[in-house]
């Protein structure tokens, strides 16, 4: 938590968003922050997670441990500071906040395992995973953990030391704050898409460690957190005269969430606001997170809503990249315009369909060639008229 500079936000409501029928869960996560901390509209609200007690307790049994047992580590090597070191702590304790419990195992991981079990076929099957095609195959596309090599080698003796020592720092996790400090300074929230399937390994359901932290949060409960402002710039533009383009499906909305009650608070102050349009995406009705509230902001006049459902019987798949390309002369009429555009969420396949998209856009309308597409989307970023917030999903 020194790392980060966290302190502890207090959990003011904690909400499904997503219908019962849609088989997937976002949380709405309202938070009352720590006395002085601000944040802007684009901020990231850092996380530092806790592991879930049935890994831990699993854990314990393994190697035959009790949770409330006190215990000291000491320790020479310099880079061990994400442990509790030369001072009593609790097994359970240090087990939930400081080590990352589901990362895949690791060579050298796989190797120290490998060393400390005893039975010979057992360390060889252990070593055979080392090598380059099963390690890929057998461990990092199942997603295999210490844990469960620890649980299926029972002739492994690692000691528990020797275990946490090999374990990586438990990291924070960061989610686009949602909502404006305009609307409510000493308040924030996040929307979180849960991560909880069947697991890779094909044992057994797989929870991601924040999300799933995250999505069982009571009311009233504190959290350790941070905020971040990303380096990419993106955050929203003031004045009436810079229009504003929005790309955010699927939880990709959330920064623009917060974008859209700063604007509604503009509104309400009679001051005149500039041509906002936001393009969303959902599989269909289930998943079509704040439609309310959308809604109403669409009806208010703050902003002009483009929605794409990829999964409606009966209708072609349809993404916000599809409708961008459909409106690719207002989108170069508003960028013209000194406009900005934003794109929020997978890193993986929208950003790079929605920056495709844009090319193909420009080229279309302005009968311009490949290169000079390209010039333009790259003198956009550079102007800090294209900006990105993306993760790899
Ligand atoms: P982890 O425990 O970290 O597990 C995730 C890993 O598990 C991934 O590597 C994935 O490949 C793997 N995995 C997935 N499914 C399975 C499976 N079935 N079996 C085995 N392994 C599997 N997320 C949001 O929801 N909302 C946001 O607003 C948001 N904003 C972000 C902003 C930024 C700048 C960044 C970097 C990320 C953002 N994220 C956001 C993602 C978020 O930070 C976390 O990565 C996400 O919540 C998953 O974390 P977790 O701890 O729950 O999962």
């Amino acid at each position: 938590a020194r790392t980060y500079n966290a302190s502890y936000a207090t959990i003011v409501s904690n909400e499904e968003l997503q219908a019962l029928d849609s088989g997937r869960s976002t949380r709405h996560i309202e938070m009352l922050l720590p006395e002085g901390m601000t944040y802007k509209e684009g901020d990231h609200l850092g996380v530092l997670p806790r592991n879930a007690n049935e890994i831990v307790n699993r854990i314990l049994h393994r190697f035959g441990l009790k949770g409330d047992v006190q215990i000291q580590l000491t320790s020479n090597v310099t880079q061990l500071t994400h442990l509790p070191l030369n001072r009593p702590v609790h097994v359970n304790e240090l087990l939930r906040t400081c080590v990352e419990l589901q990362a895949p195992v690791t060579r050298t991981q796989l190797q120290e395992l490998a060393n400390y079990t005893v039975c010979p076929p057992h360390k060889r099957e252990l070593e055979a995973m080392l090598e380059e095609n099963n390690y890929t195959e057998q461990i990092l596309e199942n997603r295999i953990t210490m844990l469960e090599l620890l649980e299926k080698y029972e002739a492994c003796e690692l000691p528990f030391e020797r275990f946490l020592e090999l374990l990586p720092p438990l990291k924070p996790r960061y989610y686009s704050i949602s909502s404006s400090p305009h609307l409510n300074s000493k308040q924030a929230s996040i929307t979180v898409s849960v991560v909880r399937e069947p697991a890779w390994s094909g044992i057994g359901e797989f929870r991601g460690v924040a999300s799933s932290y995250l999505a069982d949060c009571q009311t009233g409960e504190s959290i350790l957190m941070f905020v971040r402002t990303p380096e990419s710039g993106f955050e929203l533009s003031e004045g009436p005269n810079v229009p504003i383009i929005m790309v955010g499906p699927g939880t990709g909305v959330a920064p623009f969430r917060g974008f859209l009650q700063a604007r509604s608070v503009v509104k309400q102050r009679g001051l005149p606001l500039s041509e906002a349009h936001l393009f969303f995406g959902c599989r269909n009705d289930s998943d079509f997170i704040y439609r309310q509230e959308l809604e109403q902001y669409e009806e208010a006049g703050i902003v002009k809503l483009h929605t794409a459902f990829s999964r409606v019987e009966g209708k072609p798949k349809t993404y916000v990249q599809h409708l961008m390309l459909k409106e690719a002369e207002q989108l170069l009429h508003l960028l013209d315009a000194n406009g900005r555009i934003y794109v929020c969420g997978d890193g993986n396949q929208m950003a790079p369909a929605v920056e495709e998209t844009l090319r193909q856009a420009y080229e279309n309308v302005k009968g311009a060639t490949i290169q000079e597409a390209k010039d333009w989307l790259r003198q956009l970023q550079a102007e800090g008229r294209y900006v990105q917030d993306v993760w790899a999903g």
